[in-house]
């Protein structure tokens, strides 16, 4: 159906599925372990730091790039973590989140009638940026239970109209960490091709069996990459939109130049707190990493035993399970049923399919959650098999 008054770049993308399935759980009183966001807050310390930068006065406009102290922690963290050398003047932008960094980057770099290339499943605002900027976007299926790729396809999808490659790694929705041997693949095309890749690496630090390697690591692809990061899911404060892009110069000129007409500018005191979380809390995210390893593995326990088949998740706070051993039905619609049979709320997966047949039985699961809220959640998914 049409919506009226929507521009015709828009139509399709009139509501997101989060926001659906968070005002389904409000409604019926479930437990949302749908919308990716934590329950529990990040350090004690970066809530300090915000609130000190407000008492402080940090109240106004800051920097369009974002304030010094921020961009400086930023590239310290790409050195600190995988030898990066980012000059914080000119290779580091902060944006309103991630969000606004992927949009930012689409707008920026992409002409009317571009292709940008991605993985699929993938998350909802790589398509609807993509159509903003009036591109159209390729997938590469990431084919279950392992989520591999078969590098012809990614091969393929490439034509002389592809400006991007848009990766996110780890994962959201499957939790798949791309390899080291994936990523060399997809760095050969993009320099064979000479596509700018972009990486949405938001779930960086949230990483449980295998290694996180940025694509901009690999030979000669720092020129060639924007790595966009985000506080977000690092230290658990996802209202407060503080993301990030690191590039060549010329790479962020051009996304700044979009970025400052959408914001121009975001969250100055939450800018000081972050840069203060970057600077002081490396050992505050390796424990939240191993509490949510912790937690991902107590609720794929609950969903086995509930009678999923539960798939592998290496990163992220996601799992994503097999519903087909309960039910035929459509995902969407097992969602939209599972508060009356349960009490819990759930995200269906073919939301980030093109090709919805390729998603067909696939749910996915959010659990950096508290452990009591986790531990009603395992509880009411007993339940499910009683009235599936
Ligand atoms: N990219 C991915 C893959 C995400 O899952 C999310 C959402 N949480 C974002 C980007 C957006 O991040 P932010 O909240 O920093 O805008
Ligand atoms: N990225 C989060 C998710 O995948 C949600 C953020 C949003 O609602 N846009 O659930």
């Amino acid at each position: 159906m049409r919506a009226p008054y929507l521009n015709s770049r828009l139509q399709g993308f009139t509501g997101t599925i989060f926001a659906e399935m968070s005002a389904l759980a409000e409604a019926t009183g479930s437990i949302n372990l749908g919308q990716g966001y934590p329950d529990v807050d990040g350090p004690d310390l970066i809530k300090r730091a915000a609130i000190d930068a407000i008492e402080k006065g940090h109240n106004q406009y800051p920097p369009g790039n974002g304030i010094a102290a921020l961009r400086t922690a930023i590239a310290s963290h790409q050195r600190r973590f995988y030898g990066l050398e980012l000059d914080p003047t000119t290779e580091v932008l902060v944006t309103a989140g991630a969000t606004e960094a992927i949009a930012a980057c689409l707008l920026a770099l992409c002409e009317p009638g571009d292709e940008v290339v991605m993985f699929e499943p993938f998350y909802d605002a790589y398509a609807a940026c993509t159509a903003m900027a009036g591109a159209s976007r390729r997938v590469v299926p990431l084919r279950a239970p392992d989520w591999s790729f078969d590098p012809a396809a990614l091969e393929e999808a490439i034509t002389p109209r592809t400006r991007l490659i848009l990766l996110n790694t780890p994962h959201n929705p499957t939790g798949k960490v791309f390899t080291r041997d994936e990523l060399e693949l997809i760095a050969d095309v993009c320099r064979r091709r000479d596509v700018i890749a972009i990486t949405d690496e938001v779930y960086e630090h949230l990483v449980f069996e295998s290694v996180h390697v940025p694509l901009a690591t690999l030979p000669a692809m720092a020129e060639r990459t924007i790595t966009i990061s985000s506080a977000a899911k690092t230290f658990s404060f996802t209202g407060w939109k503080i993301g990030w892009v690191c590039s060549t110069p010329e790479l962020v000129a051009a996304v700044r130049a979009a970025k400052q007409f959408l914001t121009y500018v975001n969250g100055a005191p939450f800018q000081h707190a972050i840069a203060a979380g970057l600077d002081a809390c490396d050992d505050d995210i390796a424990t939240a990493t191993s509490i949510l390893r912790e937690k991902r593995d107590f609720l794929a326990a609950g969903l086995d035993a509930a009678g999923f088949e539960v798939l592998d998740s290496q990163g992220t706070f996601f799992l994503t399970t097999d519903i087909s051993p309960l039910t035929d039905e459509d995902p969407y619609e097992f969602c939209r049923s599972l508060p009356g049979r349960c009490g819990l709320v759930a995200i269906p997966s073919t939301v980030f399919y093109d090709d919805v047949t390729r998603g067909a039985h696939h749910v996915r699961w959010m659990f950096s959650k508290g452990h009591e809220v986790l531990d009603e959640a395992v509880g009411r998914l007993a339940r499910l098999r009683a009235v599936t």
